[in-house]
């Protein structure tokens, strides 16, 4: 039997690209999914088409810069499920620019979304992990949070911190003996939604050059999975998935 079958999975930014493909993935394997996003149309069209193809998914629209939001999720999870067994702390946004811009704005997004995001998740759903001895994390950093690159300043510290965040709760756990897995995945260049959220004009240029290499979301979406799927006693603490011919 498949060890994601019946697992009560958690994705925010679940309403495009990698959340959007690691529903379906995870859905199609057992998994009852609990969709989360801000765009409530785009996480009711999934949830009906996962349960249109036989899985199982509820949505809850949520802004992962609320810690009140993300209490409400954490909640609605245990209230529908009674247990949460994986948070895939996912949503992220990327407008990178030069420094010298000063787009304070956008860093403070990021920040908020990036980093604050995935730590408001784990205040909100982690304990109930560690209540029952159990449960799995996965946090989706980047290649960024391996490698620095100009205009990638900002976007970059974001998933240098992911990262650290990952490695971090992963030790805290191992120590407690609370049996709680952490995957940090860093996925190369994927086709999705991201990078409409660049403005930077020039930086787009690149980032469209560089992105014609993509590699498709549900790619992603398997790594995920193979990550879920291990017996309870292996952790898979870190995934770099890149395009094959990405330099
Ligand atoms: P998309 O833009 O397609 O998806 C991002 C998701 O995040 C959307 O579902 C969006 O939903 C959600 N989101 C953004 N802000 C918030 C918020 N405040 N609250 C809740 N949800 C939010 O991008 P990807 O699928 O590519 O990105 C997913 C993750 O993978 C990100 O963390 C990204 O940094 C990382 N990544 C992506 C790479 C790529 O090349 N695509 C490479 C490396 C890492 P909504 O707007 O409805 O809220």
């Amino acid at each position: 039997m498949s060890h994601i079958q019946d697992k009560v999975i958690i994705i925010t930014g679940a309403s495009s690209g990698i959340g959007e493909a690691a529903a379906k993935e995870l859905a199609s394997k057992g998994a009852k999914l609990v969709l989360a996003a801000r765009r409530e149309d785009r996480l009711k069209k999934l949830q009906d088409e996962i349960q249109n193809n036989g899985g199982q998914a509820i949505y809850k629209v949520t802004d992962v810069t609320s810690l009140t939001q993300m209490e409400e999720l954490a909640a609605h999870t245990l209230k529908k499920f009674g247990k949460i067994d994986v948070l895939v702390n996912n949503a992220g946004i990327m407008p990178q620019a030069f420094l010298n811009e000063n787009k304070v704005d956008e860093w403070d997004k990021m920040i908020d979304v990036n980093i604050k995001g995935v730590l408001y998740a784990i205040a909100a759903i982690v304990p109930s992990m560690r209540e029952r001895k159990s449960g799995h994390v996965i946090n989706l950093s980047s290649v960024a949070g391996h490698n620095i690159y100009p205009g990638g300043t900002v976007y970059c510290g974001t998933k240098f911190a992911v990262k650290a965040i990952s490695e971090g709760l992963r030790q805290e756990e191992a120590m407690n003996g609370t049996n709680i897995r952490v995957t940090n995945v860093s996925p190369g260049a994927v086709s999705s939604e991201l990078l409409e959220t660049t403005t930077d004009p020039t930086m787009k240029a690149g980032l469209d050059e560089f992105y014609q290499v993509a590699i498709d979301a549900d790619r992603i979406a398997r790594a995920i999975a193979f990550a879920i799927e291990q017996p309870s006693d292996v952790g898979i603490n870190e995934m770099i998935i890149r395009p094959t011919v990405q330099v």
